[in-house]
């Protein structure tokens, strides 16, 4: 059963500014969980963004625990208001995503990134991380800006590709 539809590109909600959390009530937690469920919903998937269900709020989540390609895992990741703070390295890599599901491409990344964030208990938190985990989390966060991996590619000829029909 499917919790929340995805926004499909193009939609124009894909490309709006996502607001801030203001409060984290319990609503707002039931809103996370029925997101976390959606995320879990789709297999194979790794991370999810509030804006793909049509809620513009900084909100994602990301878990790449069971991703081969995953270095760096610190499990289950709910993040509200995450700011990137800092990035080095460049990791190329091939991306998917829910919102775009006719293409994957390749989009180059920061290979290490420090995200600052709240958790969903109200804790402010800084991640440091690596490797697959960073650049679900910088592709999950791109959606709250409206931004999709399609934007970070520069030659669409080279690096766009349709995706297999399974
Ligand atoms: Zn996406």
């Amino acid at each position: 059963m499917k919790f929340f539809e995805i926004l499909q590109f193009p939609d124009e909600r894909l490309r709006q500014k996502s607001v801030e959390v203001q409060k984290i009530n319990d609503e707002l937690k039931d809103y996370i969980e029925k997101l976390k469920l959606t995320l879990f919903d789709n297999k194979g998937c790794v991370g999810i963004a509030a804006p793909q269900t049509g809620v513009l709020k900084r909100i994602v989540i990301v878990d790449v625990t069971n991703h081969k390609k995953a270095t760096n895992k610190n499990g289950l990741l709910v993040m509200i208001n995450p700011i990137f703070i800092s990035g080095t390295g460049v990791l190329l890599n091939r991306e998917g995503c829910l919102s775009v599901p006719e293409y994957t491409g390749n989009v180059e990344r920061k290979n290490v990134i420090k995200i600052k964030y709240t958790d969903i208990s109200g804790t402010e938190k800084l991640l440091e991380t690596g490797g697959f985990e960073a650049v679900v989390l910088q592709h999950e966060i791109d959606h709250l800006d409206g931004i999709l991996f399609l934007d970070r590619i520069s030659n669409t000829k080279r690096d766009l590709f349709s995706r297999k029909k399974y």
